[in-house]
């Protein structure tokens, strides 16, 4: 099974993500992940994007395509796969298109989990973090046993700049502004299933599964 996981921060893509990997034994595939990894191992792909970050550039779109390929063709990823965090931009879409083409592989499904911004303002307006271990705490899903005090270390808990809601709202627009020409991208090809990310994460999780099995 090979998907695409579409969700704006705070949706809980991540926890869902684990969920299915570990249901459907597929591995999950995040950009980022591929990007470190390949610069670690100093491969020539590698060596190449760090070419574009030192100078503080974006990686180039076929770069990115060049390490998803070669990852594609591993025989860990026979089973399938969910990608995350890609593609981001149109161009990246249709790269991808082209990809699976040469590869003669389909996508499945393309997900989309949707939850009312005010629901992710307050999720992630929540998020308090230690100033000493870099511990995360949300106030709503996740508190310290003590208010404003790490469990961990006894440090004060802080309110990142990121987690603001002129932050955060930000974010969210962002995600709208990118995922937008995406959903309209992969609705042309039917693959887009929309999915209700509210309530808890077991509820969440059926509604994914009764979707895609
Ligand atoms: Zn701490």
């Amino acid at each position: 099974m090979r998907i695409i996981f579409l969700g704006p921060p705070g949706s809980g893509k991540g926890t869902q993500a684990q969920l299915i990997v570990k249901d459907f034994d597929i591995q999950q595939l995040s950009t980022g992940d591929l990007l470190r990894a390949n610069r670690r191992q100093e491969t020539e792909l590698g060596l190449e994007a760090q070419i574009f970050m030192d100078a503080g550039d974006l990686v180039p779109d076929m770069l990115v395509l060049d390490m998803v390929k070669s990852e594609f063709t591993k025989p860990e990823l026979d089973q399938g796969y969910i990608l995350d965090g890609f593609p981001r931009t149109c161009p990246q879409a249709e790269g991808l298109d082209k990809l699976l083409t040469s590869l003669d592989q389909k996508l499945d499904h393309v997900l989309v989990l949707e939850v009312p911004d005010d629901e992710l303002i307050r999720r992630l307006t929540a998020r308090r973090s230690c100033s000493e271990c870099g511990h995360i705490y949300n106030l709503v899903f996740n508190p310290p046993k003590t208010e404003g005090i790490c469990d961990h270390d006894g440090a004060a808990l802080i309110h990142r700049s990121d987690d603001t809601e002129k932050t955060v709202q930000n974010r969210l627009r962002v995600y709208q502004a990118q995922t937008k020409p995406l959903i309209s991208h992969y609705d042309k090809q039917g693959l887009i299933r929309h999915i209700d990310g509210t309530g808890n994460v077991q509820d969440i999780y059926q509604r994914i599964t009764a979707t895609i099995k």
